[in-house]
């Protein structure tokens, strides 16, 4: 089962949050028909997405993730909200490249490492806030790492990973660590250890660890705080025919005009979840 855990080490000077998001990216997977590179690299952005809605605080508050590589994947966009609904798509779900010298699938080659992340969140303000920042590696932890130093100036390191198999989706989580500015030298050095010899996330959760195991072994802290549970990250898409009326609105009259002379009706499909609506002739003319 999917979940999220807050956590604070060494007296409050480290924050951690760990998630679990293994069938979350499998729901994505089988909805988009996804090839396994586009499993890992949608997944990691997905489970990117989950961690950064677990921080929204009003319930109506959302966040878009937005990565525009030069690779052949094209864009990835992926949603959340505060209670962790989490979606997305990419422009090309099939991309099929061979696999690194290690094995492993080449998801910064599938991404492309020229180009930029957009993290924007809507929060209810009149504009919504959007920082960015260049990508990296195109492997998207690392990509995250960097955003959040450059666009936020936080101290903060992100882990994402997804397993995959032949029958899908094995395991997926990931993590987010940052340091408070008081945190000592001697800590920050022992949690830079300790993360760079951690087996990777997607790994501990294939061998069952708990989140809180989990949160332990990555900053040798024995005596973490447990922080409150917050809802379980989902796949979930909050589509309706309003919100595809107001879409097929927002494209103007003369287009709108154009569908009802050429195909007397329209049919709209949500990005995010495949699911179809129907326009009739009576509705688009009731829209003009
Ligand atoms: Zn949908």
């Amino acid at each position: 089962m999917d979940e999220i855990q807050k956590f604070l080490a060494y007296n409050g000077k480290i924050n951690i949050t760990c998630i679990s998001t293994t069938k979350l990216v499998e729901n994505a997977r089988k909805i988009h028909d996804l090839s396994p590179v586009v499993t890992a690299a949608l997944g990691r952005c997905l489970t990117m997405g989950a961690l950064m809605g677990s921080n929204l605080k009003g319930e109506e508050d959302v966040v878009t993730l937005q990565i525009k590589g030069n690779g052949p994947i094209g864009t990835i966009t992926v949603t959340s909200d505060s209670k962790l609904r989490t979606r997305g798509y990419v422009t090309n779900p099939n991309v099929d490249i061979p696999l690194r010298k290690d094995g492993k699938l080449n998801v910064g080659e599938a991404v492309g490492k020229d180009g930029f992340l957009y993290v924007i969140r809507d929060i209810g303000l009149k504009e919504p806030y959007v920082g960015m920042s260049k990508l990296v590696t195109g492997e998207i932890a690392e990509d995250f790492t960097n955003y959040y130093f450059i666009s936020e100036q936080k101290n903060t390191a992100v882990a994402l990973g997804v397993l995959i198999n032949k029958n899908g989706v094995k395991s997926a989580g990931g993590f987010i660590v940052s340091a408070m500015p008081d945190a000592t030298e001697d800590e920050l050095f022992i949690l830079e250890n300790r993360m760079r010899e951690a087996k990777p996330i997607s790994q501990m959760l294939d061998e069952n660890m708990s989140l809180l195991e989990i949160a332990k072994d990555i900053t040798g802290d024995i005596n973490i705080k447990v922080l409150e549970k917050k809802e379980k990250p989902v796949y979930e898409c909050n589509c309706s025919k309003e919100k595809m009326e107001k879409a097929l609105i927002s494209i103007g009259k003369e287009e709108l005009k154009k569908i009802l002379q050429e195909d007397k009706k329209a049919e709209i499909v949500c990005n995010f979840c495949n699911k179809k609506y129907e326009f009739s002739k009576e509705e688009l003319e009731n829209m003009l």
